[in-house]
């Protein structure tokens, strides 16, 4: 057994019927193409790869990648040995297969991961639209985050880029003390499934203003739009938006409709 390290989130599964269940909730089949985040011992890979699953790995700790090397013996298991924030994709997404991507993920970096994951998203619906879903167990908070609604206090930057790309659903609850160690929290399996013939990604006018804009409105979540889309342009010229409405009440829709003026009023620069 190898020593938790608190700095790289490291919480490992233990307990049998929460790792099939996992499996279950990602819907992992004989013969899916699955990118796995973060390993650790193998807990989740070894299900996958007994059901007959490809699996390319993604760890970071030298240890569990040594690990793992000695204990997976199966040709259908590549390892990555990286940071998954500093992978490029290329390394594990190949363009003839339908990609799952799951991963348990370090609690320290999640958000991170998940905004990686819808640029890989991104990229991938601009050329073949190979990844059909994201499987994740994160803290029960940030899932709830992820899947509020607009007008919801939780309802915030992550939830708004996540909703461009994806429909999510909550899966279910893990309790502490399925881990070794013990985390503090409770934990929500979650899943993501990309939206096929994007029309909202198609009619969105820049991607990167989209993003941005949202990142930079909600840093003042409590603050009008009046105030906050300064950096951008006159908010006083917007006509698709009540300008005096909080970031917090716009759905998707709104906030792409909001881009796209913004994009046409500043000349597409
Ligand atoms: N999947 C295993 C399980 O369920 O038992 C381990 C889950 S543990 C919560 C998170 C794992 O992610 C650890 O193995 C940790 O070393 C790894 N990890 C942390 N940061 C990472 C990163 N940036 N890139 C890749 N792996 C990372």
């Amino acid at each position: 057994m190898i020593e938790a390290k608190k700095s790289l989130g490291q919480n490992f599964l233990k307990n049998k019927h929460y790792k099939e269940k996992i499996v279950d909730g990602a819907e992992v089949r004989e013969g899916d193409t699955v990118v796995e985040i973060g390993p650790g011992m193998g807990a989740l890979t070894e299900i996958m790869l007994s059901r007959g699953a490809k699996v390319t790995a993604i760890e970071i700790d030298r240890r569990l990648q040594e690990y793992l090397e000695e204990n997976i013996n199966s040709e259908d298991f590549s390892l990555i040995k990286n940071d998954f924030l500093k992978t490029d994709p290329k390394e594990y997404l190949n363009s003839d297969f339908t990609t799952k991507i799951i991963g348990n993920l370090p609690y320290h970096v999640t958000s991170e991961i998940i905004f990686k994951v819808m640029d890989i998203i991104k990229d991938d619906i601009e050329t073949s639209q190979r990844i059909e879903s994201f499987t994740i167990m994160i803290q029960k908070e940030v899932a709830h985050r992820l899947c509020s609604i607009h007008g919801n206090k939780v309802y915030g930057v992550i939830t708004v880029l996540t909703d461009l790309f994806c429909t999510k659903k909550l899966l279910f609850d893990v309790p502490p003390d399925a881990f070794v160690p013990k985390p503090k929290v409770t934990s929500t399996v979650m899943r993501f499934d990309t939206i096929k013939n994007n029309e909202n990604f198609k009619r969105l006018k820049s991607y990167k203003l989209f993003r941005t804009l949202v990142k930079t409105v909600f840093l003042n979540r409590r603050k009008m739009l009046r105030n906050t889309l300064k950096p951008f342009i006159d908010p006083e010229i917007i006509t698709t938006i009540d300008i005096t409405r909080r970031p917090e009440s716009l759905d998707l829709n709104e906030f792409i409709n909001l881009t796209n003026e913004v994009f046409e009023l500043r000349g597409n620069e």
